[in-house]
């Protein structure tokens, strides 16, 4: 059972976009659940907003999550025909 908050419809958590499967699932295991607040996806969603959250930002790209993190507010939602899909549960 996912611990994250994001996770019912996080393109990551949902297999639409991934690393190997391997990576992928260890990346599950790490963030998903057992720790959320390392993953640089929830982190960005919680400072920013989703908005700023990148379709495909991966929840160990700390370095993308810097740029974001550090950058003034902008939309980096880069989806599937650009449609947010997100349900907002603020
Ligand atoms: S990848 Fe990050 S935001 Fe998505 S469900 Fe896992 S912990 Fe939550």
């Amino acid at each position: 059972m996912p611990d994250c908050l994001l996770s019912v419809d996080c393109p990551f958590f949902k297999g639409l976009i991934r690393r190997s499967p391997e990576a992928t699932e260890r990346m599950k295991k790490r963030f998903c659940m057992a720790n959320p607040a390392e993953c640089a996806r929830l982190r960005v969603y919680k400072a920013k907003g989703r908005h700023a959250l990148p379709y495909a930002l991966m929840p160990d790209d700390y370095e993308q999550m810097n740029q974001i993190l550090t950058t003034k507010a902008q939309d980096n939602y880069r989806g599937p025909s650009q449609k947010k899909t997100y349900i907002d549960l603020s």
